[in-house]
């Protein structure tokens, strides 16, 4: 079966984490800080926490922003549970707002339509590695006191007018997962231009230990001595993930380079083909595929779906709407509040996308969907 991602890892990837186990660090060490300041240099020099996972990193965010109960978090349907569930988690209401046609990113018209004097993060997700319209986000926050978040899982390398990814919201937030751009096994990053937001990131993400002896409320217990004052959790990426991280990091720009081709090449085969729509892409956004989203119309995507496995192409859904999953809708969240989210659900088809596809290899995904759409059984894919 051909996946719909995967990870690319090389000897010097694995030379790089064996050189780590050599040392004495397994955890925080030199690595960690190595890895930091090199994925700064991708997000605008904005500064970053690294921590154990996208969802983590999520976490942490919504408690860097100080997210707590009474208080309301927008976020698209469309996208990955975590960027909803770490939030409900901290005690929030979650308030669901739609996509646009076109990007399938958060819509600022119904951002601007769902924010209360109780919302405290606008989380945008940057879906498929397409920047949602950062500035049209902020304008619709004029006069909020919310943060905005970008859940940027699928773009880092994305640059929307000119501006990377990292430097566009108050808070942005990546996953090192193997299907994402570039991986650490688990693993993700919290950026914030915001010092002190960054700081409260980097608590949470240790326990919320204060070692600091000017900030500590007893500073005079003696050299052992940390204290907490606000609870967070063990979030720490490790020493060996970092190094494995830095040595993606001096990848990251062929692996964006092959995807781009990738897509250049689907966009052409399937500009011709009757019953599919290609990804949009708006004028001010230098997208980062990390998913290829097809639309299946006339009712045929779980047939198309069928069809595609059946031949041996890993496509995938990405995503059933958020408030969809059972958790929500025993909160009392319904189908059809996010028309245009749901209706692009129905119809969405992940085809296979990752740096090391053979053109080979992607021509028979093509052929697969013009023989699944032609109703016809295709050859099967070793
Ligand atoms: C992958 C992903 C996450 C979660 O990341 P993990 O590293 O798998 O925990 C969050 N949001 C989006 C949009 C994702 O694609």
């Amino acid at each position: 079966m051909l996946p719909y991602g995967r990870q690319t890892v090389t000897e010097e990837d694995i030379e790089a984490v064996a050189a780590v186990l050599r040392t004495d660090w397994l955890t925080t060490g030199p690595q960690v800080e190595g890895f930091e300041a090199d994925l700064a240099k991708w997000t605008g020099g904005v500064g970053c926490a690294s921590v154990s996972n996208g969802t983590a990193a999520l976490h942490v965010a919504y408690a860097a922003a100080g997210v707590g109960p009474g208080d309301e978090v927008i976020v698209p349907p469309m996208t990955f549970v975590a960027t909803a569930s770490s939030a409900a988690l901290l005690g929030a209401k979650i308030v669901f707002a739609d996509v646009e046609e076109e990007t399938f990113t958060l819509d600022p018209a119904a951002a601007a339509a769902a924010t209360t004097s109780r919302t405290k993060v606008v989380s945008a997700v940057d879906y498929a590695g397409h920047p949602a319209d950062y500035d049209a986000l902020r304008a619709a926050l004029r006069g909020s006191d919310a943060l905005l978040l970008a859940d940027a899982a699928h773009s880092i390398g994305a640059t929307y007018r000119g501006r990377p990814v990292g430097t566009l919201a108050d808070l942005t937030t990546f996953s090192f997962f193997p299907t994402k751009h570039l991986t650490t096994g688990e693993g993700g990053a919290v950026a914030a231009p915001d010092p002190g937001l960054l700081e409260r990131a980097r608590r949470f993400r240790n326990i919320g230990l204060v070692r600091d002896r000017a900030e500590q409320r007893w500073p005079d217990e003696g050299g052992w001595h940390q204290e907490v004052h606000e609870f967070g959790l063990n979030y720490r990426l490790p020493d060996v993930l970092c190094a494995l991280g830095r040595a993606q990091l001096r990848r990251l720009d062929a692996f964006l380079a092959r995807r781009a081709e990738l897509v250049a090449r689907y966009d052409e085969a399937l500009a011709g083909l009757d019953g599919v729509l290609t990804p949009g892409r708006r004028s001010w956004a230098e997208p980062a595929w990390h998913l290829y989203p097809i639309r299946v119309l006339d009712g045929r995507r779980r047939e198309v779906y069928d069809a595609m496995r059946a031949a041996g192409i890993g496509v995938q859904v990405n995503y059933i709407p958020v408030h969809w999953h059972p958790a929500f809708a025993d909160l009392g969240y319904r189908r059809g509040s996010c028309p245009v989210a749901e209706s692009f659900y129905t119809q969405q088809l992940s085809l296979p996308l990752y740096p090391t596809l053979s053109d080979a290899d992607q021509d028979r995904v093509i052929d697969a969907l013009g023989a699944a759409l032609r109703g016809r059984p295709a050859s099967a894919v070793a």
